[in-house]
């Protein structure tokens, strides 16, 4: 079978590209993290599950993936604009107890509805907090090249000095300029330079008191939050890498930013491919507390569904496209995954029938159906779409009884291996203990009853009709009868 080749949609080139890392199989990948300040709602974990797929994807391609995710433990303020309070110190406030513990705690939170959702844990998770000494050392190359300056709160990048500003967004500096303008919910600080300049180091307000503050050679404060993405990236990725991910609201400022202070400092191309996943909307309207539409993955779990729901509701919706979701999506994201999950049960106990003689060309059609459609930027809703096509058309033939057990096993293996992206971990369906249906019970003590009448030819006829009808196989041992599923 032919691969199709892998394509994904880059933002940077506006332009669906054929994927090629800058280095043989490996793909150094880097994905914005959480600000541990408060339980991830539904449309951060939306863009994780993206990111899960598109790891999952790359790695069903054969690339080894080094997938480095950040912690945002510091720095990310209540506004955009680099004014406003550090979220993690305001959260500490509000419930009594220090930043560390509210960083430490909420991070917990975060690993765990990853685990819950089985989203691949990156391979390193740095943290903010972690590498102060990182981002000071960029802010220092930065200032030597002289594209900082200072103002009463802090030490801030100018935007005006770097030539191709803003290119991720489409738009040029001055429109850019225009865009936030438009956008801002609170002034901008008047000592700056440019709507577009942002904070690289924040000095600690002289009336209150920080927890989380830092000696620099600009004064005692914290490192802005788009310097925490560049130095770590950097440091763990090199200066140039393939692959930087996160939400569609990350690109005119968070990346945008990015991008400006790592390829001033080096002078070399930051990120070869950007992908944004698109927002999530609940009932057609942005999520918000006060609008009662908000939902943590506990809200959800709370109401009965399961997790393979939940994930399925967050992947199969295109990753570029906005997600509506509604309870009666998850509902009918619920009946999808019964239907997986009960044709995985039927693989597994089917027994008989005859061997299909074009059975294999049937799985290979299939495999590369879902793999084209996967790799052509991550289609799901297609990829679904042919998964199903191909659970309907396995089960008429094992209605017609018109595949072997074996046929059935050859399905069950191309099902795990559509797992490797869905990610519903159907190898457990496999493992879960198989209960003895209603009818094989009674052909037993038929059995039984007719042993003691040592009728054997009924017996022997009702053990075959067992083996035949259900797989189970039946042993008559001096504590009774024992029966197994037949392998
Ligand atoms: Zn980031």
């Amino acid at each position: 079978m032919k691969k199709p080749k892998l394509k994904l949609y880059n933002t940077l080139t506006k332009k669906k590209e054929i994927f090629k890392p800058l280095k043989n199989k490996l793909v150094r990948f880097y994905a914005c993290g959480p600000t541990v300040y408060d339980y991830p709602h539904i449309g951060n974990l939306r863009a994780y599950v993206a990111e899960d797929i598109l790891r999952r994807t790359l790695e069903l391609n054969g690339y080894k993936v080094k997938h480095v995710m950040n912690i945002t433990d510091v720095g990310h303020l209540t506004s955009q604009a680099d004014e406003g309070e550090d979220k993690v110190e305001l959260a500490a406030r509000k419930h009594k107890k220090t930043a560390w513990e509210i960083a430490e705690f909420f991070t917990k939170v975060f690993l765990d509805n990853l685990k819950t959702l089985n989203i691949k844990m990156p391979h390193i998770m740095p943290k903010a907090t972690e590498h102060i000494k990182e981002m000071i050392e960029l802010i220092k190359k930065l200032e030597k090249k002289g594209y900082t300056y200072r103002i009463d709160d802090g030490i801030y990048f100018d935007t005006s000095k770097l030539k191709d500003y803003g290119k991720l967004t489409g738009m040029n500096f001055k429109q850019l300029n225009r865009y936030l303008k438009a956008g801002a919910r609170v002034p901008f600080n008047p000592q700056k330079r440019n709507i577009t300049d942002f904070a690289l180091w924040k000095f600690s307000p002289k009336d209150v008191k920080r927890q989380m503050e830092w000696p620099s050679p600009w004064g005692i404060g914290f490192p802005g939050w788009h310097i925490e993405c560049s130095a770590m990236s950097m440091k763990y990725l090199g200066n140039t890498f393939d692959l930087h991910a996160g939400g569609e609201d990350h690109i005119p400022i968070h990346h945008t930013n990015e991008i400006a202070q790592s390829e001033a400092a080096t002078g070399k191309p930051f990120v070869k491919y950007w992908f944004h996943v698109a927002f999530l909307l609940v009932n057609g309207k942005k999520m918000s507390k006060s609008l009662g539409n908000y939902y943590t993955l506990q809200d959800l779990l709370d109401k009965g569904y399961g997790w393979r729901e939940i994930r399925y509701a967050l992947m199969s919706a295109h990753y570029r496209q906005q997600l509506n979701f509604t309870l009666r999506g998850l509902e009918s994201a619920k009946r999808s995954v019964e239907r997986i999950i009960e044709f995985m049960r039927r693989l597994r106990d089917y027994s008989n029938g005859k061997k299909h003689k074009t059975f294999h060309k049937i799985l290979t059609r299939y495999k590369y159906k879902f793999w084209k459609e996967i790799n052509n930027d991550l289609n799901m809703p297609k990829a679904l779409a042919v998964l199903f096509e191909f659970i309907n058309k396995v089960n008429k033939l094992m209605d017609q009884k018109k595949i072997s057990k074996g046929d059935a096993k050859k399905a069950i293996k191309l099902m795990l291996w559509f797992d490797q992206i869905l990610g519903l971990k159907l190898d457990e369906i496999l493992k879960e203990e198989r209960k003895l249906p209603k009818e094989a019970e009674e052909l037993i003590k038929l059995r039984e009853e007719a042993r003691k009448k040592k009728d054997y030819k009924t017996a022997d006829k009702i053990r075959e009709e067992l083996r035949k009808k259900f797989g189970i196989i039946l042993e008559d041992t001096k504590d009774g009868v024992r029966w197994k599923w037949e392998k």
